[in-house]
């Protein structure tokens, strides 16, 4: 058993943001189960929504904010992430964070941010590093927290659960222990014990088949904080970017929200425009809402994708302000500065999460939880563009605010000594075709079933199956050695179940919840949907 003071699981914005805080407090593992880059923070293009102009003011993000989150932000919370985001943004510059700066004006000495913007900001608000935030963020953290010799990297190492006084056999009380986490190389799981284990280990795109976020996205966090009996909030509220590169060898490559802040079109196979017939705000309609006029579009006239046009602006614009698009189409044969852009909508980003204060605390007692794995009331029922970004790298800082100033509580009401993992007499699984048959299921289950526009019989039919897919995946979890490949099956099935639960349990439709039992808002559903194991 290894001990440390913070172990954090995930190596994205919030997870490193929150290392690089927390070394000053005592050590720290972060615990990542890829390489150390790999995560939704590293692909992220569009930027990250800040007040810095004085055209701009924090009373307008918060409104644009909860304008998009359709009546279920929590106010408060949303006021005050957008009010801490100007001191966030100028640390993550003091790490080495470069953002894109307008050209100098005549006679001015000191150059301004060049703000982008996007859907269902009323103003031009989203810091960026031309259309590769993410990947500047992610690089300079890494690098900050690569000298830090408080902070013990753990690469390829996934945690697999959470250990609770509960599931240690405590009735009276419960509390967050420590960790299991497997070592892919050499197969051995470690026992991590800490007094504080914070979650940062981002969303669960890769239980839908279509998707933006890459393979690490497959929900351990969130799953894990279920099975620790954590309150898990808003599943149903799954985000779909309304424009992923349709191509049949691009995997999944995003067409930043950007493009169409700078004035790209969407116009079907015969050229016209098609957003008017579904909100005044066209193209800049929040995405929930594009999103949906696509799916619209694509099943009225059976085309497999629609198009974004940015043609008619300079080429030199284009290739400057998104040379990574522009690259990456050019690879497919698009060229964007003449050709319009294939795009099909594909699961993004998750609102709903490990329900949390404003501090990241979960409600079991040495859990938290940040970034986007978390539930803070910030988003709401439709999150706005731009804004994870920022709710992460606030939260990091919240977090550590408030760990680094609790009284842990003394060690003689709880084992210190943690069980070491047993792996019984186990095989390794002999048919992994049955592993990757039932993740395929899984994920066209969601997508058909669980998608843009659902029903309710839909769901139930989800819901029936996915229990059967559990209890089979259950069976190898308990027979068979553990691989990364089955702990992410098997925490893909509980995500998934989640989000069908959490969407049966909302009988109306709302921001990203659109079912066509129950198409208009209810006012008795104004509130989050919470679900917890018993
Ligand atoms: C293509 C794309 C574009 C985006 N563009 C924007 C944008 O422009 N602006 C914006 O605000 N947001 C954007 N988002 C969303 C934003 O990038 C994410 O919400 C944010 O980066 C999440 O940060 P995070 O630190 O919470 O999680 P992540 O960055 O996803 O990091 C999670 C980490 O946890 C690790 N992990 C997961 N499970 C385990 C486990 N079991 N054991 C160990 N480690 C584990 C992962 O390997 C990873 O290191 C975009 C997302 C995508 C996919």
């Amino acid at each position: 058993m290894k001990r440390f003071d913070f172990v954090i699981i995930g190596s994205g914005i919030a997870g490193l943001s929150l290392a690089l805080k927390a070394a000053r407090h005592g050590t720290v593992a972060i615990v990542t189960k890829g390489a150390r880059a790999e995560s939704n923070t590293r692909y992220a293009q569009g930027g990250i929504a800040c007040v810095t102009s004085a055209e701009d003011s924090f009373e307008l993000h918060v409104a644009d904010t909860l304008d998009a989150g359709a009546g279920l932000c929590d106010e408060d919370v949303v006021r005050s992430i957008v009010t801490d985001g100007p001191a966030r943004i100028r640390e993550l510059i003091e790490a080495g964070v470069h953002f894109d700066e307008r050209e100098l004006e005549q006679g001015a000495s000191v150059a301004e941010l060049d703000l982008g913007r996007e859907g269902g900001h009323s103003r031009r608000r989203i810091l960026h590093s031309r259309d590769v935030t993410g990947r500047e963020i992610e690089e300079a953290l890494l690098r900050a927290v690569g000298v830090n010799p408080e902070i013990v990297m753990l690469e390829n190492h996934i945690a697999i659960d959470l250990i609770t006084l509960r599931k240690l056999g405590h009735v009276s009380a419960d509390r967050c222990l420590g960790v299991y986490v497997l070592d892919e190389a050499s197969g051995n799981v470690l026992t991590l014990r800490s007094d504080r284990i914070v979650l940062a280990s981002g969303g669960c795109g890769k239980v839908y088949l279509y998707t933006t976020n890459p393979a690490v996205a497959t929900g351990d966090g969130l799953a894990m904080a279920w099975r620790a009996g954590a309150r898990i909030a808003n599943m149903e509220f799954i985000q779909f970017h309304p424009t992923c590169l349709y191509h049949p060898d691009a995997g999944s490559f995003l067409v930043s929200e950007a493009v169409r802040g700078e004035g790209a079109r969407l116009i079907d196979a015969k050229g016209l425009q098609f957003m008017a017939k579904y909100d005044p705000r066209l193209e800049l309609a929040p995405r929930d809402i594009v999103a949906r006029a696509i799916d619209a579009e694509m099943k009225r006239t059976g085309a497999k994708c629609v198009y974004l046009d940015i043609s008619h602006k300079p080429a030199e614009f284009v290739r400057s302000r998104f040379p990574n698009i522009y690259e990456t189409c050019l690879k497919y044969g698009i060229d964007i500065t003449r050709d319009p852009i294939p795009v099909v909508p594909a699961a993004h980003y998750q609102c709903g999460g490990v329900l949390t204060d404003a501090n990241g605390s979960s409600s079991l007692a040495g859990l938290s939880a940040i970034g986007e794995v978390a539930c803070t009331g910030l988003h709401g029922a439709n999150r706005l563009a731009s804004n994870s970004l920022l709710e992460a790298v606030v939260l990091a800082h919240r977090c550590c605010e408030i760990l680094a100033a609790q009284s842990v509580p003394s060690e003689s009401a709880w084992p210190v000594e943690l069980p070491e993992w047993v792996s019984s007499e186990m095989h390794d699984v002999d048919e992994l075709v049955v592993i990757y048959h039932n993740w395929d299921e899984i994920r066209r289950l969601m997508w058909d079933y669980v998608g843009i526009v659902r029903t309710t019989k839909r769901l139930q039919r989800a819901a029936t199956r996915l229990r059967n897919l559990q209890s089979e995946i259950q069976e190898f979890y308990w027979n068979f050695k553990i691989t990364t490949d089955l702990l992410e099956l098997r925490n893909l099935a509980t995500v998934a179940g989640l989000i069908v639960d959490c969407a049966l349990l909302r009988k109306e439709s709302r921001g990203l919840h659109f079912t066509l039992d129950y198409p208009g808002t209810n006012e008795r559903f104004r509130r989050n949907t919470i679900v917890q194991l018993n």
